[in-house]
C-alpha cells in the first residue's frame, strides 16, 4: 500500500507534543512493513533542520488557490530518521509558517486550512496517488471535506482518508469566510449541522467535525478516551457527531518508537541500561543530580515531564511537588506553558525553590534532557484531567521508572496498578493509578509508591522491571492501522 500521512508535526523535527512521536513512529513502523510511506507537513522556520537529511528542492512551482487568487509554494523534501518528508513552504505576505513558533497564533485555522488545502494540491500536482491518506487533529480536519467535495473531481476519486484526533479540546472553529478562501464556495452546504456546522456556535464551522463527518475512518489515540470522548463532555460537544458516525469511530492506543525510546540504546544517555544491568539506571541519577546541584544521597527522584496546561492538572503536578520533598524524595520537573499564567507561576515556584537541594524545575523544552530525566527519576507523575493517550507513562515504563497516574483516557489502558488491579496478574501490574481529581487521591497513590520506595526497595525496583517489559512497541498498533487502511482502500 502507498499511504501518505499529512499532519502538522513529525518528531524530531517538528514536536510540540505526543503528536510528533505518533506521526513518526507509526510511519515508521508501516514504512518497515513494505508499504510506502511519506509524510507531508508545513515547512516551519523553527522546525529542527538538523534532524533533516538530504533536503533538496522536489517541487518547484505550486500555485495553490486561496482566497480567490493563487498563493505560490515550494515543496522540499528530506529524510527524518530514514522516512520521507516533504515540506511546503508558501511564498505570500501571510508568512504563514514563519511565526518562530508552530502554534498559538491569532489566524492558526487560516495557516492550517492553507496547509491542507496546500498538502492536496501537491498530491494532485505531482501526481501522487495514495491509497490511504491519514492525517491528524483538527489542522488537517479539511483535508476528508475537499478531498471528497473537489478533488475526487479532479482525478483523486480513488484515495480514502484515515482521521486520528489526538486532542477533542482543539477543534479548530472559525467563522465560515474560512470555507470560500479553501474553494468551498457552497457556504450553506457546507456550514449545515450535517456537515461543518460547529454544533455550539451557530454560525462557525468546525474543521474537526468536518474530518469525523468526511473521514472513511475515524478514531481517537485510546479505547478508554475514545468511550469517554462519545458518552462525556471530554468530546466537547462532538458527541452527537460521534454518535451519529459510531460505525467508523474506534480507539486504537498508540506505540512509542522503541529505535528512540530505550534506555539500552538510547544515545544521549551517560550509560545505556536494561534489566539485566539495572544498576546502569543509578549512573543516569548520578548525572542528573550533577547537571542539576541536587544533593547525593538515597532519596527517589519523583519526576514530571509535560506541557505545564490545565489538561495536564498543573495543580496536582504542584501538589504533588511540595508532597515530594515532605516525603522524603527528590523531584524534578521539565515542561513549558504556553499560557503566561501558568508560565508565570511555575518561574515564581522555581525561583521561591532555587536553593533546596532536592528540587530542580526546568521551564522550557528539551527533547535531549528529557532523555535523561525518563533515565534518571525513580517514579514519574502523570496527574491529569483528561488524557487522550498519554505518552509519558508509556516511555517511563521503559525507562523502569514507575508511573503515578490518574485514572483516565489511554493512561487507563496502560497503567496497572501495584495493590489494587484486580483485573491483571501482579506479574503485569506496572504502577500506581488514582482516579478523583484531588489532592489526597494524588497523595494515596504517590505515597504507596514512596512507601515501597523506602520500605521494601527491592520489591519496588521489581515492580519498574515489570514496567520495563511491557510492550508498548508500535507493533500491535501498526497491526491495527494497518487493518484500518486494508480496509477503507477496497470501500
Ligand atoms: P501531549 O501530546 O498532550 O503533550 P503526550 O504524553 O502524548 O502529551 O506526549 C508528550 C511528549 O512530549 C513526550 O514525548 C514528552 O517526553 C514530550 N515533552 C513534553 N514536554 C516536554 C518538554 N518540556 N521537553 C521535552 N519533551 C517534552
Amino acid at each position: 500500500m502507498y499511504i501518505v500521512q499529512i499532519a502538522s508535526e513529525c518528531a524530531p523535527v517538528i514536536k510540540a507534543g505526543g503528536l510528533g512521536d505518533v506521526v513518526y513512529g507509526l510511519s515508521r513502523e508501516v514504512d518497515c512493513r513494505e508499504h510506502c510511506v511519506e509524510v507531508v507537513l508545513p515547512k516551519y522556520d523553527c522546525m529542527r533542520y538538523d534532524h533533516v537529511w538530504g533536503m533538496h528542492q522536489a517541487y518547484r512551482d505550486l500555485y495553490v488557490p486561496w482566497n480567490g487568487g493563487v498563493i505560490h509554494c515550494s515543496v522540499d523534501c528530506g529524510w527524518v530518521h530514514g522516512q520521507l518528508c516533504f515540506f511546503i513552504e508558501p511564498h505570500s505576505v501571510e508568512n504563514f509558517f514563519n511565526r518562530g513558533k508552530y502554534y498559538g497564533e491569532w489566524d492558526d485555522q487560516v495557516r492550517f486550512a492553507f496547509f491542507s488545502k496546500a498538502a492536496l494540491e501537491f498530491l494532485l500536482r505531482s501526481g501522487k496517488r495514495p491509497d490511504v491518506i491519514h492525517c491528524h487533529d483538527w489542522q488537517t480536519g479539511l483535508i476528508p471535506v475537499m478531498l471528497y467535495e473537489m478533488y475526487a473531481h479532479h482525478g483523486m476519486g480513488n484515495q480514502r482518508v484515515c482521521y486520528s484526533i489526538h486532542n477533542f479540546k482543539h477543534q479548530g472553529v472559525w467563522s465560515t469566510d474560512i470555507l470560500s478562501a479553501t474553494g468551498l464556495n457552497r457556504i450553506s452546504y457546507y456550514a449545515s449541522r450535517d456537515r461543518l456546522g460547529d454544533n455550539n456556535n451557530a454560525g462557525s464551522i468546525n474543521m474537526m467535525k468536518g474530518g469525523i463527518v468526511y473521514a472513511n475512518y475515524v478514531n481517537t489515540v485510546s479505547p478508554h478516551h475514545a468511550w469517554e470522548a462519545r458518552f462525556t463532555d471530554i468530546g466537547c460537544g462532538l458527541q452527537p457527531t460521534l454518535e451519529e458516525h459510531q460505525g467508523k469511530f474506534g480507539g486504537i492506543l498508540n506505540g512509542v518508537a522503541y529505535d528512540v525510546w530505550d534506555p539500552k540504546v538510547d544515545t544521549s544517555l551517560p550509560v545505556n541500561y536494561g534489566i539485566s544491568d539495572f544498576e546502569g539506571k543509578q549512573i543516569n541519577k548520578k548525572a542528573l543530580r550533577e547537571r542539576f546541584l541536587l544533593a547525593a544521597g538515597d532519596k527517589p527522584i519523583v519526576a514530571f515531564i509535560g506541557r505545564l496546561d490545565q489538561q495536564k492538572g498543573v495543580h496536582q503536578v504542584h501538589h504533588g511537588l511540595y508532597y515530594s520533598l515532605a516525603n522524603d524524595a527528590q523531584f524534578v520537573l521539565l515542561g513549558s506553558a504556553s499560557e503566561p499564567g501558568l508560565n508565570d507561576w511555575f518561574w515564581h515556584e522555581k525561583i521561591h525553590l532555587n536553593e533546596n537541594p532536592d528540587c530542580h524545575l526546568e521551564i522550557g523544552y528539551n527533547e535531549e534532557l528529557a532523555h535523561l530525566i525518563y533515565a534518571a527519576a525513580d517514579i514519574m507523575i502523570v496527574p491529569s484531567n483528561y488524557e487522550p493517550c498519554g505518552l509519558t507513562q508509556i516511555i517511563s515504563l521503559k525507562y523502569g521508572t514507575v508511573p503515578v497516574v490518574r485514572g483516565v483516557g489511554g493512561l487507563v489502558n496502560t497503567i496497572f496498578d501495584w495493590d489494587y488491579d484486580e483485573a491483571h496478574q501482579p506479574s503485569e501490574r506496572n504502577g500506581f493509578v488514582f482516579y478523583e481529581n484531588d489532592a489526597v487521591a494524588l497523595e494515596s497513590a504517590l505515597g504507596r509508591a514512596l512507601n515501597l520506595y523506602h520500605k521494601e526497595p527491592e520489591l519496588f525496583e521489581s515492580l519498574a522491571k515489570q514496567g520495563m517489559d511491557c510492550d508498548y512497541s508500535w507493533k500491535k498498533p501498526g497491526d491495527q492501522y494497518e487493518g484500518v487502511y486494508e480496509h477503507i482502500r477496497h470501500k
